[in-house]
């Protein structure tokens, strides 16, 4: 994962200069560090300081966007767009430390500042957003674009800042702005109440047990956990939900088929059962209402206008995408739905179809046969130390950068690490934190994000302060920090995307760095993962923490071979949801029910008899409460990407110097400043395919 706050781009982009702020107050926050390169003096922040230094910030971002405003001379790239690019710096660098705070080190009292500065942070950046002088200005600028001769990078500067505005409906006439505000302000609290109806559905069931009988098949921790919830409930016995955590082991192990095809009910008909929690009239409103509001602005649907801004830049691009990946997975998946009902009537069970409550049930038995091997088996291998040493000796032999750790450099929490990374020529490329125990007040998951991004400002360049989070276990007195394979693969993954930030040779903080287009994104953090699997990689650094003994290769072979397992029915699965979102938003809405759009385009529940009463569309928290809207095609796009690039490796070489200069060249040090397309071409050499992608899955030969 890569984290962005949700404030414009153009506000949260760095670091104010020394000048402007030392004389003005005590707040350290709102002076010059004078660190070791300017990183935070977390020892010397608290949460107090941050409301005051807002406010301050943000007056002094004001007296900037007044100035573009008030200049004399007709409006120019330079007066205009880059002095934008410019504006609120000093916001920039206070929200980004508060944010990373909130994330890894959070108290009562950051998260009182989060909530109170998030309104004000909204409306300044609304106040910039719709003000129709500094647009007028902007759209001066595009308009006049042919003439102006700018490089790559500031043309692309340029047609973001006119189409953040744009797309806003800055360039709208008065009452359909306030039609946009109307649409915008209900689509908010569709989403709002979508999720809580599938919060309360789903705190609503409980899956009551009293007799252990019915437990059969459960492991232990399962019992336990479902004992502990029955006891938090006041009842007696087990008690099992429709949360992950519970929901997920019951529909693997246990025994009893009637009490799995309850719980799957259940949860399948989430928002879908005719009561107050149904989300059927919701979906058709956010529908009505997202077309509407792309027609307002221009486009011919919602997918038109989302699509816009990512590689996958048209509605025909993603629909050939998900119909050229269903045609090879489809087939796999057949053969695999084949294969466990044959393996469960091997074990008695006595139908011709296996059921949907049956899969994961079966699935899990096969797997366990198949490949004998578990995270015990393979944890010895990773200490984490070790690990990060074969990063970074793989990130020298690539790209031939350093880490050195330097104590100097403050961290947040003592078990941060500070290193200072160099480029080849020696140069300071970037400084680098690890921060990998869970504690309390760190949020759960991992991520990367920059505490400073990379530009330059005045003929004086900002190398950007890289932040890479996980939640590892803690070493013991006896034992050191072991990982699971997942784990290890979640470390390569944010070590990409920080990579990605590291590398960054830009002019302008805005486009540097991670911040480019979604459905690309995840193309240097994946790619790292290819390398953790690759043995000549896996020998760097995977060997017994108590014998040194390099890891097995049969080992590596089998967790390869486990990690394919029923890929075709969870390529089905993915593709289905991504023909769900698209049919819902690259259409024009005619008010078709959840079951005729679903019955159209919920490809991956063709492989099961048809179960009456449940849908998928209204739990689908992705596309109607998240981000996710004509982009859920996204997560199978990005393993294309991953996948193809990283076959030029492995044809020239997994450690070869010229292709790891060709991809920082041309996909790191880029950022956002090129159409994704146009990078990934020049690295490959023609536009991605999927053919590596379904041979790594196990589904082409
Ligand atoms: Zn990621």
């Amino acid at each position: 994962m890569n984290v962005k706050p949700l404030v414009a781009a153009f506000l949260l982009s760095g670091m104010a200069t020394a000048q402007n702020t030392q004389k003005m107050t005590d707040n350290v926050l709102l002076q010059s560090f004078g660190t070791v390169h300017e990183t935070a003096p977390y020892s010397k922040i608290n949460a107090e300081q941050f409301m005051p230094a807002i406010h301050a910030a943000i007056g002094e971002g004001k007296k900037e966007i007044e100035a573009i405003k008030a200049y004399k001379q007709k409006p120019t790239f330079e007066n205009t767009i880059v002095a934008l690019e410019n504006s609120g710096k000093q916001l920039g660098r206070i929200t980004k430390i508060l944010y990373h705070l909130n994330g890894a080190e959070t108290t009562p009292a950051i998260q009182a500042v989060v909530r109170e500065a998030s309104p004000v942070l909204t409306e300044y950046s609304n106040d910039v957003s719709l003000d129709a002088a500094l647009f007028a200005r902007v759209a001066a600028v595009w308009e006049n674009r042919k003439q102006l001769k700018l490089d790559q990078e500031s043309a692309m500067l340029l047609e973001k800042t006119y189409k953040s505005f744009a797309r806003n409906g800055a360039a709208l006439q008065p009452d359909a702005q306030k039609r946009l505000r109307e649409i915008n302000k209900e689509l908010s609290s569709l989403s709002i109440k979508f999720s809580e109806n599938i919060l309360n559905v789903t705190n609503a069931y409980m899956l009551e047990v009293t007799d252990e009988a019915q437990l059969n098949g459960l492991p232990e921790f399962v019992k336990e956990a479902a004992k502990a919830t029955a006891e938090k409930a006041g009842k007696t016995g087990w008690v099992f939900t429709l949360q992950a955590p519970s929901y997920g082991p019951f529909m693997q192990y246990a025994d009893n088929r009637e009490l799995r095809k309850e719980l799957f009910l259940a949860f399948s008909s989430r928002g879908f059962k005719g009561d107050q929690f149904d989300n059927q009239a919701n979906i058709q409103r956010t529908v009505a209402l997202r077309y509407e509001k792309a027609k307002l602005l221009g486009y011919e649907t919602w997918a038109d206008y989302i699509l816009e801004e990512r590689m996958a830049n048209s509605k025909t691009i993603v629909w050939d995408f998900l119909e050229n990946v269903k045609k090879y997975a489809e087939p796999a998946a057949t053969a695999e739905i084949k294969e466990l009902t044959q393996y469960a009537q091997s074990l008695g069970f006595n139908e011709p179809v296996l059921q949907r409550w049956d899969i994961s049930y079966y699935a899990e038995k096969l797997k366990k046969e198949k490949f004998a091997i578990n995270d015990e088996i393979l944890k010895p291998y990773f200490q984490l130390e070790n690990v990060l040493d074969g990063i970074f000796t793989l990130a020298n032999r690539l790209y031939g950068i350093t880490f050195k750790l330097n104590p100097a450099i403050e961290g947040w929490h003592p078990d941060v690490r500070a290193y200072e990374v160099f480029d080849k020529n020696g140069k300071l490329l970037a400084v680098w934190y690890g921060d990998y125990f869970p504690r309390a007040g760190k949020r759960a998951g991992a991520w990367n994000n920059s505490v400073q991004s990379q530009w330059v400002q005045n003929g004086k360049e900002f190398r950007p302060h890289v932040v890479n989070v996980c939640n590892f276990s803690k070493p013991t007195a006896t034992k050191p920090s072991l990982l699971t394979f997942n784990e290890v693969s979640t470390l390569f993954h944010e070590f990409g995307h920080a990579l990605h930030s590291m590398m960054a040779s830009g002019q302008y903080a805005s486009i540097s760095g991670t911040s480019v287009a979604w459905d690309f994104v995840e193309l240097p953090s994946q790619i790292m993962e290819n390398f953790a699997e690759e043995p000549e990689v896996l020998r760097l650094f995977a060997r017994h923490y108590q014998t040194g003994e390099v890891i097995p290769a049969e080992l590596i072979t089998k967790l390869k071979a486990s990690s394919n397992f029923m890929a075709g029915v969870g390529t089905m699965r993915q593709i289905g949801l991504g023909m769900i979102d698209m049919t819902w938003h690259s259409t024009v809405p005619t008010g078709e029910s959840v079951q005729e759009i679903e019955k159209k385009a919920d490809v991956g529940s063709r492989l099961y008899p048809i179960t009456e009463g449940i849908a998928t569309s209204t739990s689908f928290s992705h596309i109607f409460a998240g981000g996710y809207s004509a982009g859920y095609y996204s997560y199978k796009w990005s393993e294309v990407l991953d996948a193809d690039a990283f076959e030029l490796f492995k044809e020239k070489g997994i450690f070869n110097k010229e292709v790891a200069e060709s991809f920082r060249k041309n996909i790191l040090s880029k950022g956002g400043s090129e159409q994704p397309m146009e990078l990934y071409k020049r690295f490959r050499g023609r536009e991605p395919k999927p053919e590596a992608m379904l041979r790594r899955a196990g589904l082409l030969q």
